[in-house]
């Protein structure tokens, strides 16, 4: 490896920081490690980490609102590793912009697997912003076309209404992130979306019986309980 990605390590447990510190050196990664919130601020901003592990419960500033500021002026990846396990938590924190959740305890492989989807990501997204926008999304057997607006099943052509198209196209364009509920419906829906997510989980299974062989076990539209949705990621 030429260039080691550079990895902060927000953690002020002092053994859960060092044993993900080694996992990632033995890994190939350039680490570094801040205690607290406002170390972790001075150091994305100063050293310009390529993604970021995130505690969400640090002694000065809660991780929520790190995640905050940090989207206020930058689109590191940042990977919430947290005790929290309630939904709202996971909620608040995708909301926020954080790319991904991992709940404590979790197996080093699994850490390392995500840190390697989130860099993946976020040098896709550097590659499309500096290009033109991908025409489609294609998986298996599902294409989603952005011009024609039209959604193929192998060679079928799937009749989509008009909500149905644009969540899948929502979706499929920010394939690999788990959008909330409430992001969807605001998205959707703009002003007149409402609390009630009834009407989203309608179309969803709309969508679902319409794309998915097995919709009881989506392969393509994934569903992150008591949280939202997310597509897996095209080829
Ligand atoms: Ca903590």
């Amino acid at each position: 490896m030429d260039y080691a990605p550079r990895i902060l390590v927000v953690e002020d447990e002092h053994g859960i920081s060092g044993f993900i510190s080694a996992a990632l050196t033995a890994n190939g990664y350039d680490v570094e490690k801040a205690v607290n919130g406002k170390e972790a601020l001075m150091l994305i901003a100063s050293h310009c980490p390529d993604a970021v592990v995130l505690d969400l419960g640090l002694p000065d500033i809660d991780g929520q609102k790190i995640i905050s500021s940090v989207r206020e002026w930058s689109s590191v990846p940042i990977l919430v590793v947290s005790a929290r396990t309630h939904e709202r938590d996971k909620i608040s924190a995708f909301d926020r912009g954080a790319d991904d959740y991992i709940t404590k305890p979790f197996f080093t492989g699994e850490l390392l697997a995500r840190i390697k989807t989130a860099l993946r990501h976020a040098k896709a997204r550097e590659t499309s912003q500096s290009s033109a926008p991908k025409p489609r999304y294609r998986l298996r057997l599902l294409t989603v076309d952005y011009e024609k607006h039209r959604v193929f099943f192998g060679s079928d052509d799937v009749h989509l209404t008009q909500m149905e198209y644009r969540i899948v196209e929502l979706l499929s364009k920010n394939a690999g992130r788990v959008m909330t509920y409430d992001t969807i419906m605001q998205q959707i829906w703009g002003p007149a979306a409402t609390q009630d997510h009834q009407v989203l989980r309608v179309n969803m299974a709309n969508i679902r019986r319409k794309l998915e062989t097995n919709p009881a076990s989506p392969e393509y539209i994934k569903t992150e309980i008591g949280v939202g949705y997310w597509m897996a990621e095209d080829e």
